[in-house]
């Protein structure tokens, strides 16, 4: 469920059980013809954002496999799969520092513009502390996500940096989200301004590629001294 690119990819990158008594260790990594036989793809069309992105379920009914779709190790499937997500991750990070700089965007060029009570609403301090706040946790998601991307360039492990900086980048993209709304007063609350958008696709960052709690369950773990990178 919840495949990004279906109902339109040609293939994809499956994790499926080989051996289920050895539990994660017992995943293997398959590349899959999506359109052979016993596969099916169905879009998902109840989405609440992300149009711009199909997303779909995959359906596996009597699907073989040639020897060669294995990718890697029978069995190490998890492996490749905890590697992916340091980087698609940090994809998804960059993608929601993308949306806090639209919001920012989006909301100074409406607040230099729209006049109440003989100004404009840029000029009122609230307005102006709403305005801030999205510029500091635009700034500090952009760095987490940077160091994150630049460890990765040097080669170096980025689990818990990746971490970070989806979570933060996240959370960030859809306080802004919600800022910008709240500063386009009705206007936020139309589709003739692209924020209420905004706000329907910033919410995908809390969700995918791991929730924003299991984010949190990650850096815990390292706090903790339970998680090491080897
Ligand atoms: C637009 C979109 C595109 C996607 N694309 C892909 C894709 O291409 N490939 C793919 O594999 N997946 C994809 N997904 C799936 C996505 O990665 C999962 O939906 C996401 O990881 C959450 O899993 P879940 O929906 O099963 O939530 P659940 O695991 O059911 O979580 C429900 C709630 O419980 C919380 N929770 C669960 N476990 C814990 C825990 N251990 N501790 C604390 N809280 C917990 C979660 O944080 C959440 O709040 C996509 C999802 C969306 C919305």
């Amino acid at each position: 469920m919840w495949i990004s690119g279906v109902p339109v990819a040609d293939v994809g990158i499956i994790f499926a059980s080989t051996d289920r008594e050895l539990k994660h260790r017992g995943i293997s990594c398959f590349i899959v013809d999506l359109y052979g036989p016993g596969v099916t793809q169905n879009a998902i069309e109840t989405k609440l954002g992300l149009y711009c992105a199909p997303t779909g379920e995959i359906i596996f009914e009597e699907a073989r496999l040639p020897k060669d779709a294995l990718i890697g190790e029978k069995n190490g499937g998890f492996k490749i799969c905890m590697n992916m997500l340091d980087s698609t991750r940090l994809s998804s990070a960059s993608r929601a520092i993308g949306v806090g700089a639209a919001c920012i965007e989006h909301s100074t060029r409406y607040a230099n513009e729209r006049e109440q009570f003989g100004r404009p609403i840029g000029e009122f301090q609230m307005i102006q502390e709403q305005i801030a706040t999205m510029v500091v946790e635009h700034e500090a998601a952009k760095l987490l996500v940077y160091r994150a991307a630049w460890m990765r360039d040097q080669g170096m492990r980025n689990t818990l940096q990746v971490s970070l900086a989806k979570y933060f980048a996240g959370e960030a993209a859809v306080e802004a989200a919600n800022t910008a709304v709240k500063i386009f007063g009705s206007y936020g609350f139309s589709t003739e301004y692209p924020v209420e958008r905004l706000l329907r696709d910033s919410k995908s960052y809390q969700i995918v590629e791991g929730t924003s709690n299991i984010q949190k369950f990650i850096i815990a773990g390292y706090a903790l001294g339970k998680r090491k990178d080897k």
